[in-house]
């Protein structure tokens, strides 16, 4: 399912919609990594904020045009054998031989292409090419976000091998749409420069495995509590009848799972912010309000410091500054 894209309601169509973190969880993560940057690059991507939320589900879109994109967002790992998630090559052209474009076409390969938009959005920082820094860093958030959900990273990816289907939007999507406002969005993190990216993204790729037993686990554990009638809605759409967790459910397994699913929004803003950083770096760390004279207005500067002082706080929400929730209704 996570080759369909759909933006997420409340009530979701088990089969019918499952797309990554869903429209909540990616503009989330991208607003939250723009305040982890170091002043420097910070009023830059403060000024282009909206575009950078708004178009952080693009990738998920472009599924829709492109039959290549998919692969992009996830990788299987049992379909790479045994532990692959600490055996598989680093560098995408050892993948390559390894294993063959087909297959890599066929299981997954969002580590690999994470560090192509890194090379992307470096190339771009050193063009100074202000549309194609934009579009770089849109997309490596994305794709660097998606491998933090576990079920990313199975082919189990939807609870279809296991009778849990529709278990990868009631994760991304449902969850996060009911419980942000208990989420802890604050993050002590500083944009940090990544020696290896690689590596660094690989990580989290194996934390993301790491979770996959208890997200399957936990919603069997559940379930034991839930008739079906409880545990799910039946609606009939278009003539056709779609099944869809009732929120009941989403709560209990929400407060089943305790912080994952904000512990793993977090840590995608943090790398996200890591890898923007990385990436200016290593173009030469270009003057970026100089270059697209991004001279703030006193009125931006305050409204920076606004939000990032609720960022802090953990008040964006409250203060109706998470933009994602701003937009969000509409969307739908
Ligand atoms: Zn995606």
């Amino acid at each position: 399912m996570k080759r369909l894209i759909v933006a997420g309601s409340v009530l979701i169509a088990i089969g019918i919609i499952c797309s990554s973190w869903g429209f909540l969880g990616h503009r989330t993560i991208h607003q939250l990594a723009v305040y982890e940057l170091p002043p420097s690059m910070r009023m830059f991507f403060h000024h282009n904020m909206n575009e950078i939320v708004k178009q952080s589900v693009r990738p998920d879109q472009r599924r829709n045009q492109d039959k290549e994109e998919a692969p992009k967002h996830y990788i299987d790992l049992e379909l790479y054998g045994d532990s692959a998630a600490w055996k598989m090559p680093l560098k995408w052209e050892d993948a390559l031989k390894k294993y063959g474009k087909d297959s890599l076409a066929h299981c997954g390969y969002v580590p690999y292409y994470v560090i192509t938009m890194k090379d992307r959005l470096t190339a771009a920082f050193r063009s100074g090419n202000k549309d194609s820094i934009l579009f770089y860093a849109i997309d490596l958030g994305h794709y660097i976000s998606d491998a933090h959900v576990p079920l990313h990273v199975s082919e189990n990816y939807d609870g279809q091998m296991t009778n849990q289907k529709g278990l990868h939007s009631l994760w991304e999507s449902m969850i996060p749409e009911l419980e942000i406002q208990q989420y802890d969005l604050r993050s002590k993190h500083k944009a940090h420069y990544l020696k290896h990216p690689e590596q660094n993204i690989w990580k989290a790729i194996r934390k993301s495995q790491g979770l996959l037993h208890d997200v399957f686990e936990q919603e069997k554990e559940v379930t034991k509590s839930f008739t079906e009638g409880e545990k799910y809605r039946v609606q009939i759409r278009n003539g056709r009848e779609s099944k869809s967790y009732t929120s009941a459910f989403a709560k209990a397994y929400s407060a089943k799972l305790g912080k994952t699913i904000n512990e793993r929004m977090i840590s995608s803003a943090n790398l996200v912010a890591d890898f923007w950083y990385t990436s200016w770096i290593d173009a030469g760390s270009p003057d970026l309000n100089k270059a697209f004279q991004t001279t703030a207005s006193k009125e931006e500067k305050e409204k920076l410091k606004k939000e990032y002082g609720a960022f802090k706080k953990n008040k964006l929400l409250e203060k109706k500054l998470l933009i994602s929730r701003q937009g969000y209704d509409k969307e739908d």
